[in-house]
């Protein structure tokens, strides 16, 4: 690769060689510039570093490629005509921003610089030639902050606290009030930290800043923050970041000037209306920063606010309206809603930036409703813009409104959502916590990318500083966590051992509970209520049924949890773990008896206990699905879960079975194994005791027929028969079973469709399914354990190690969550295909973890399975993902 290469894509003034198609080259950013300057919207002229630089820096050691500078040169040459100015001129001085800008948006990245090239001999020019030598001072102390954070890595707060200090001394209390002269000293002070810091002083070369600059960005692709992100969201290493690099213009040239951030609807709620903040004679880290309170940016949010300060309607009415024409040409052109930020350089309005903006899993559901109802999209197009994850969100709990609370502290209700949790003040210790599993609420001065893995082990955040489009804010609201922030009140102690608010403090370690979309944090635990869903749910739920192919159903063992999945469209009961239904104490003990039972004889007698229950458990799960399929898998218990260990436990089987103490202490002992996962658990234990799985059949089959009597409604059970690993396995149990079901439908004198089927869950098993599928009429993938055994890794305990192979990049994903497509998967497509070679209409789903998993339920799809089948709070998340996976499959398998 070499001179002829295109490293450089300029844009601005009139021009624009790059735009939105060139995403993976140029990063959203730099896409994004590029489409708004050839929509002819006002961008400052700039130009974009493509990704595959980044991609050949990391190839060669971290090295540019030949013939970069030379495009760079060139770009800058271009950039300072359109504008009049030159790069390092005395007297006319270009000054660029500096910004990273992945395919994806990426926080934990290298920030924006912004005023860059600006020099003790370059300030003096712009005093100069802007007439305003404050506002040339402010903008280089601004410069020497940020990009000595930023770039040299120097610990930002000892600048922070040179302007404190200052400020105190002289009676100043907003940076506005800073004259000239004072930034003056305040830039001697801050060059000083650097020189100490670096043992070198301030880079005074313009083009010694902005390689400065180009290498921090490229380099902060594979910053531990970045890496963490990327982790938490699939963004895979290879894409690498575009920088762009674009002429300054200014927000703090007085009054006439500001800067500001929009959305094109409300982020939060999903409203249709301009939502946003601005700050007159300011810069863009102003607005974030939380320094300054910003400005409503309509009058009717800043009268709905309490606010005294004028809204940007109302004190910059003709920049505003051009910002709404801006705004509508923006929507209409991306069709989704805009994240914007803004400048108004005297009286000028100026884009740096749209995208599509970051909202809530509620405000997603509304704007897609809404946009399709406005024409603007395809009900298609709103069912794929809807994460399915993130309606994990909306089902989650609000505070109980009749429950007593006592507040702690108001804030901006900055991302909706209700939860408990210890108080927790730093991010490493809200991991620590929460990987003990603690709940924990991390209060917080402000967030910084830093908090990014303390933000997502957290339930809920609160910050005392910082706006609704500060990081804390964008970032909740991105993790769906509840999120309270610029909380004013909130004193956080340097011991970090409380915070009060007001005169009353709350300890490290208190419970309270936070309430994101009220902004209000609760002393002690706050009981919750179930979310009512909206009507767009429903809405779009209903798109997403119309179009997908699979069924969805849950895994569910209690009539409650049934209740739950199909109150959210479970169509079936796709799993009922039988041995989920003894825990409770009664009947625990009469599982133990016949687990310990010597012979047939006390297998038998403890037999005769549990029927009853079981048939009457499985009434009740007849009766709330109504109809619909049931799946019952008949007994998969790892052993070791249902022997007893104390002698309190090993009398009180003594006691219910009539057998000697020490004798069911040894039969225990003697049951005990190595490897329980591989040993006497599913249908092996029904291959040495018939009578267990013939036990279970009859419940399955009274309980049918009671029900299809009692309710005139169908019955129709499925019997699974877990972990079977050869044909003969299932055949053997199979008899068995149908003898059974013959017998109870002759003694009830009714006609019943019922059907055996097996798990798929060991490979065996699916690479001779064409043997199986002779005796089974319907297959359900149990992608746990053939996960565990294809890889042979424990469920149980690899959660210790692989962490590491996450963090080496060996495992992209965690198996267990997201199904591994080319091992396991090809098992799963294996044994479909041979399935379906022996039995054609063969039934086929899933009812491992990965059923409720969307990129599970995408691979599925592409496999022809049937149904899937997830827990209960899933089933929302299921229909979406598998009307999504359809919808993929009709284009051809393109990721939307
Ligand atoms: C499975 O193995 O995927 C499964 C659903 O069964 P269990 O989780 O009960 O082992
Ligand atoms: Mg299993």
């Amino acid at each position: 690769m070499g001179d002829n290469m295109k490293w450089v894509y300029s844009f601005g003034a009139d021009n624009a060689e790059g735009d939105a198609s060139l995403r993976n080259l140029l990063g959203g950013k730099g896409a994004n510039l590029g489409e708004m300057a050839s929509l002819g919207l006002p961008v400052p002229p700039g130009f974009t570093i493509t990704t595959e630089v980044c991609t050949e820096f990391y190839k060669n050691d971290r090295t540019y490629p030949e013939g970069l500078k030379a495009q760079i040169d060139a770009a800058l040459i271009q950039v300072g005509e359109s504008v009049g100015m030159k790069f390092g001129d005395k007297s006319r001085p270009l000054l660029v921003s500096v910004r990273s800008g992945a395919r994806a948006s990426m926080p934990g990245m290298m920030d924006t610089v912004l005023n860059l090239g600006l020099t003790d001999e370059t300030v003096e020019g712009l005093a100069t030639l802007s007439g305003d030598p404050r506002f040339a001072y402010d903008s280089y102390r601004r410069f020497i902050q940020m990009y000595s954070d930023v770039v040299l890595e120097v610990d930002h707060h000892s600048f922070e606290e040179i302007l404190e200090t200052y400020k105190e001394e002289h009676d100043y209390f907003l940076d506005t009030e800073m004259t000239a002269d004072d930034w003056r000293t305040i830039i001697s002070g801050y060059k000083k930290v650097v020189e100490d810091a670096l043992g070198k002083p301030f880079p005074q070369d313009p083009q010694e800043q902005l390689w400065g600059a180009i290498s921090a960005v490229f380099n902060s692709w594979r910053n531990d923050r970045a890496n963490t992100y990327r982790r938490l969201h699939h963004i895979p290493e290879s894409w690498g970041t575009a920088v762009s690099v674009q002429a300054m213009v200014f927000g703090n040239m007085g009054a006439t000037s500001a800067t500001g951030v929009a959305f094109t609807r409300d982020p939060s709620t999903g409203d249709n209306y301009y939502y946003g903040e601005f700050l007159i004679n300011a810069q863009g880290e102003d607005v974030v920063a939380g320094i300054r309170t910003p400005q409503a940016l309509t009058k009717e949010s800043r009268l709905k606010m309490g606010d005294e300060e004028p809204s940007m309607e109302e004190a910059m009415p003709t920049a505003f309206a051009e910002l709404c024409a801006v705004f509508d040409k923006l929507e209409k052109h991306y069709r989704d809603m805009q994240d914007i930020e803004f400048t108004i350089q005297d009286g000028k309005l100026w884009m740096l930036q749209t995208r599509n903006g970051k909202r809530t899993a509620k405000a997603s559901l509304k704007i897609a409703v809404d946009m399709c109802k406005e024409g603007l999209i395809t009900e298609e197009e709103a069912i794929n813009r809807v994460d399915p994850h993130s309606l994990d969100q909306l089902l989650h709990p609000s505070l109980d409104p009749d429950a007593e609370r006592d507040l702690v502290l108001t804030g901006l209700p900055a991302s909706p959502g209700a939860a408990s949790g210890e108080v927790v003040f730093n991010s490493d210790e809200a991991e620590r916590l929460a990987q003990e599993g603690k709940n924990v609420i991390l209060i917080r001065v402000e967030t910084s990318p830093e908090d990014i893995h303390g933000m997502h082990a957290a339930k809920g955040i609160v910050t005392a500083r910082g706006g609704m489009t500060s990081h804390a804010a964008v970032v909740a609201r991105g993790m769906g966590r509840p999120c309270v922030c610029g909380a004013g009140d909130l004193k956080i102690d340097k011991s970090e051992a409380f915070f009060t608010v007001g005169g009353r403090k709350v300890e490290k370690g208190e419970v309270v509970t936070i309430d994101g979309g009220a902004g209000k944090l609760f002393f002690g635990a706050v009981p919750t209520v179930q979310p009512e869903l909206s009507g767009d749910f429903g809405e779009l739920m209903g798109w997403a049924d119309k179009v997908r192919r699979m069924r969805v159903r849950a895994n569910a063992e209690t009539p409650h949890d049934a209740q739950v999945a199909r109150d959210f469209g479970a169509e079936g009961i796709g799993l009922c773990r039988t041995e989920h239904m003894f825990f409770e104490a009664d009947r625990i003990v009469a599982v133990r008896e016949m687990i310990l039972a010597e012979d047939k004889k006390g297998r038998e007698a403890a037999l005769t206990k549990l029927l009853p229950m079981q048939r009457s458990d499985f009434e009740a799960l007849f009766k709330v699905m109504a109809g619909l399929p049931v799946t019952i898998r008949l007994l998969d218990p790892p052993l070791h879960e249902f022997l007893p260990h104390s002698d309190d436990e090993i009398e009180e089987v003594a006691k219910s079975s009539g057998m000697d103490a020490q004798k069911l202490k040894d039969r225990a002992h003697k049951l005990h194994e190595f490897n329980p996962m591989l040993g006497h658990r599913g249908c092996r234990l029904g291959v040495s005791y018939p009578e267990i799985s013939e036990m279970q059949a009859r419940a399955i089959m009274e309980a049918a027929c009671n029900v299809a009597k009692e309710t005139g409604e169908k019955v129709t059970p499925e019997i699974m028969v877990p972990l079977v690993a050869k044909r003969e396995e299932l055949a053997f149990l199979k008899e068995r079973i149908d003898c059974i079901a013959i017998e109870v439908l002759k003694e009830n004198g009714i006609k019943l469709d019922y059907l055996v089927g097996t798990m798929i869950e060991l490979p065996r098993a699916a690479l001779t399914a064409d043997a199986i599928a002779q005796d089974a009429e319907f297959f359900s993938f149990g992608t746990n354990d053939l996960t565990q055994t294809t890889f042979g890794l424990s469920r149980d305990d690899s959660a210790s190690f692989l962490p590491d192979y996450m963090r080496q990049g060996i495992f992209e994903r965690d198996p267990f969550v997201t199904l591994d497509p080319d091992g396991v998967g090809a098992l799963v497509e294996i044994a479909a295909e041979k399935g379906r070679a022996t039995r054609p209409n063969i039934k086929l789903g899933i009812c491992g973890e990965h059923g409720g998993d969307p990129d599970s339920i995408n691979f599925v799809e592409g496999a022809g399975l049937d149904y899937v089948s997830c827990s209960p709070y899933r089933t929302p998340i299921a229909r979406l993902a598998a009307a999504q996976a359809k919808l993929r499959k009709n284009d051809g398998g393109s990721t939307a």
